[in-house]
C-alpha cells in the first residue's frame, strides 16, 4: 500500500485513504442526485447540443437544441445547410457566440457525415479534431453519447474537485481529469460530471457554497473556500 503522505491534499492523508475519500463522495453524490438516465446513445445530438451550450444557461441550451433539431431532421440536412443560415438561426434564438457556434456546427456536421460516413469518431483525439470541440466537449460525447468511461471537467468539476482537495488548487482543468481518473474506479466515472454538476447547481456554489448544509462536509477540506 502505498504509504506515502500527500503533500497537495490537505488533509494528511495517503493515496489509499484519498482513494477511498474520492469514492465515498461519489457513492454519496450518487445517492444524493440519483439520475434515470447518463447515456443519450446519440452522440451526434450530444455533440451539437455540447457546441451550444458553450457559455450559455442549460435552459437555453435544451430550447435552442430542440428547435434545431424541430428544424433540421438529420445530419445531412445540418452538412448541407449554409454557414449563413445557421448563424442566423442562432443568433434568432439569442444563442451566445452564434456567429462561432453556427460555423462549428455545419462544419462539424460536414466533418462527420465526408469524412467518417455520417458517424461520430469514438475518441477523445478524433474528436477533439472536430471545429468547436475542446476536451471538455470530446468527453461529454464520449460518456453521454457512447457511453464510455470518461470524466468531462467542466466548471463544476473544475470547482468542486479542488475545494475536495481531490486535485491541487492550481490545476488545470486536463490534470483534475487526471488526478479524478487516478482517484476514482473507472466503472464510476460516468457518475462524477452529472453528480458534481447537480451538486455545484444547488449547494457547491461558485459563490457562497452551502458547507453548512453539505453531505459532504465531514469529507471536504474547503480549500479555497
Ligand atoms: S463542504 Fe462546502 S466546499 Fe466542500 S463540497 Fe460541500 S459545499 Fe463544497
Amino acid at each position: 500500500m502505498e504509504r506515502k503522505r500527500l503533500r497537495s491534499s490537505s488533509f494528511n492523508e495517503t493515496l489509499e485513504e484519498k482513494k477511498a475519500r474520492a469514492q465515498r463522495i461519489i457513492e454519496i453524490l450518487k445517492r444524493e442526485y440519483p439520475r434515470e438516465r447518463h447515456v443519450s446513445g446519440d452522440p451526434y445530438r450530444t455533440l451539437i447540443r455540447c457546441i451550444i451550450s458553450q457559455r450559455n444557461r442549460d435552459e437555453v441550451t435544451d430550447k435552442v437544441s430542440e428547435e434545431l433539431f424541430k428544424r433540421y431532421k438529420s445530419i445531412e440536412e445540418i452538412a448541407n445547410e449554409s454557414v449563413e443560415n445557421m448563424q442566423e438561426f442562432l443568433r434568432k434564438q439569442k444563442v451566445g457566440l452564434w456567429k462561432n457556434k453556427g460555423k462549428w456546427i455545419v462544419e462539424a456536421s460536414r466533418i462527420i457525415l465526408y469524412k467518417y460516413g455520417g458517424k461520430v469518431p469514438n475518441t477523445l483525439e478524433e474528436l477533439m479534431k472536430l471545429p468547436g470541440i475542446g476536451r471538455k466537449c470530446a468527453n461529454i460525447v464520449l460518456a453521454y453519447g457512447f457511453g464510455k468511461p470518461a470524466i468531462p471537467v467542466d466548471t463544476h468539476v473544475y470547482r468542486i474537485s479542488r475545494r475536495l482537495g481531490l486535485a491541487p488548487i492550481n490545476s488545470t482543468p486536463e490534470k483534475v481529469e487526471e488526478i479524478l481518473k487516478t482517484l476514482i474506479p473507472v466503472e464510476e466515472w460516468i457518475y462524477v460530471n452529472h453528480a458534481m454538476v447537480d451538486h455545484g447547481k444547488s449547494i457547491c456554489r461558485p459563490i457562497k457554497p452551502k458547507c453548512e448544509l453539505c453531505p459532504l462536509n465531514e469529507l471536504c477540506p474547503k480549500i479555497g473556500v
